[in-house]
């Protein structure tokens, strides 16, 4: 079986403003750095031009009258939600579409069409919430897909993990009571980055309680948090959980060389959390994956990682590259007690 790569021109129309680190190029540099591979020639990897999105799936996770705004707005030409996300004639259509990507990806992983997939697209989703755009994102991707499982495919536990830089609250937020949907957030400490939320102690409600962690990273966590973090954290509780299904919100701005964040991740802390996803699926359910793209604003690293990702995806040798960067001592100890607390707080439904 195949690695499904999806995607759609659409995508690079979007456009929020000049200059805006959102941009277009990043897909080209993905797309770039994939075709590098040769993997699409041997079709080990497939190209799957992706469809629009259900309205009333959308309608599940988003309201009717947002949703309704943002193709208003689009069929206007354009317009702003916020400072910093906006929409031209182009943002609605592929907003449905990078919903629609998702879907349809699992869709085909679910048939046996493909083993698993890497839904490149744009406008990411991670920020959306019920009923606003925030932080560049209008449709929640991911959200969509895991209700996709639950609602078409009768599908019954879906850990989604966001190692996006910035808190996925849309997500969070769309499953905060819901043990069906297990949300793991690796961000920046949203005391000192977009959107500020994401904190130990939000855990979840109701019947969603324990279903939602976050690790909440010290400024400059890089690759050895982020082992530790995988080893204690993301595979216990990931085991405990015995997914069907693994979605994975990935961004690449946790990079040390991105420009929006100041976390110390380098290609290779990436494509050691992109294998152990992997490995997890394997083990845990089939290798049922699929990973999303959020953000990541450096062109080079959202390519490079890109790459990485599809080659972990159809199991081909991985390719690596050179980029060398050691956290502090104070990080790893940060991590360390960050661990340690949300054992405490998780110990009765994971530990
Ligand atoms: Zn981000």
């Amino acid at each position: 079986m195949t690695t499904d790569l999806l995607y759609h021109e659409m995508f690079t129309k979007h456009v929020m403003s000049p200059g805006h680190p959102e941009r277009p190029e990043r897909l080209i540099s993905a797309m770039k750095h994939i075709q590098e591979t040769g993997l699409l020639e041997e079709s080990k990897v497939k190209l799957i031009e992706a469809t629009p999105a259900n309205l009333d799936l959308v309608h599940s996770i988003h309201e009717k009258q947002y949703i309704d705004m943002v193709k208003a707005k689009s069929d206007a030409g354009g317009g702003y939600f916020t400072m910093d996300t906006a929409v031209n004639k182009y943002t609605y259509d592929a907003a449905m579409l990078a919903a629609g990507a998702g879907t349809l990806a699992m869709d085909r992983i679910i048939e046996g069409v493909s083993k698993n997939a890497y839904v490149l697209c744009r406008p990411p989703g991670h920020h959306a919430e019920y009923d606003r755009a925030f932080g560049f994102c209008f449709i929640n991707n991911v959200a969509i897909a895991a209700k996709h499982l639950i609602q078409r495919h009768g599908i019954q536990r879906v850990l989604i993990v966001d190692y996006d830089a910035h808190h996925g609250n849309g997500t969070q937020n769309a499953f905060y009571a819901n043990n069906q949907v297990l949300y793991i957030g690796l961000h920046q400490d949203g005391r000192t980055l977009f959107p500020g939320s994401g904190f130990p102690d939000e855990i979840g409600s109701g019947e969603g309680r324990g279903y939602n962690v976050n690790l909440a990273m010290y400024p400059g966590a890089g690759d050895k948090s982020y082992d530790i973090a995988f080893s204690e954290i993301v595979e216990k509780i990931g085991e405990s959980f015995s997914p069907e299904f693994v979605l994975v919100s990935c961004g690449f701005d946790g990079h040390f060389s991105d420009p929006l964040t100041v976390l110390g991740l380098t290609t290779s802390g990436m494509a050691m959390m992109n294998s152990r996803l992997n490995s997890m699926a394997k083990k845990l359910c089939e290798g049922k994956i699929a990973f999303f793209l959020e953000g990541g604003y450096d062109l080079d690293i959202v390519g490079k990682c890109s790459r990485n990702i599809i080659e972990e995806l159809s199991d081909t040798d991985t390719t690596s590259y050179n980029d060398i960067h050691s956290e502090s001592e104070n990080c790893t100890q940060h991590t360390k007690e960050l661990i340690d607390r949300l054992k405490d707080s998780l110990n009765d439904v994971h530990f």
